[in-house]
């Protein structure tokens, strides 16, 4: 039995806000937005994290990441975006399915470092 919220995700069973999707690759907003806009890119094949990323998916993943930031800066015209990715609970990881988080930067104050 698979238990990970982000298989759910991408098999449809619970609902996201998704901004990109294609075979191998999905990008939904984070249900906590850090800052307006906050992105999580996704493989959609089960992978705990960094350790077990392949190189495939790494360059699959990260192809698709101007596009995606892009898109966020169309929408919400950010000053900035930080690429961020937690691996193992002791760096913050709360969901153990790969995922970087684009969190778009406004100013001093707006919520994210
Ligand atoms: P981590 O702490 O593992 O780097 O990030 C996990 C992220 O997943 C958190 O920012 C959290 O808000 C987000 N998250 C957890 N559950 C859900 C969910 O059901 N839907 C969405 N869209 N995001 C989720
Ligand atoms: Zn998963």
């Amino acid at each position: 039995m698979n238990d990970c919220i982000f298989c759910k995700i991408i098999n449809g069973e619970i609902p996201s806000a998704k901004v990109y999707e294609d075979e191998h690759v999905v990008a939904f907003l984070d249900i906590s937005q850090v800052t307006k806009g906050h992105t999580l890119v996704v493989p959609k094949v089960h992978m705990t994290d960094l350790f077990e990323l392949t190189p495939d998916a790494a360059s699959q993943l990260f192809r698709t990441v101007p596009k995606i930031a892009n898109g966020i800066k169309k929408q919400f015209a950010p000053i900035g975006l930080n690429i961020l990715n937690n691996n193992g609970e002791l760096a913050g990881q709360t969901v153990f399915h790969f995922h970087m988080h684009l969190i778009p930067r406004y100013g001093k104050g707006d919520g994210f470092g």
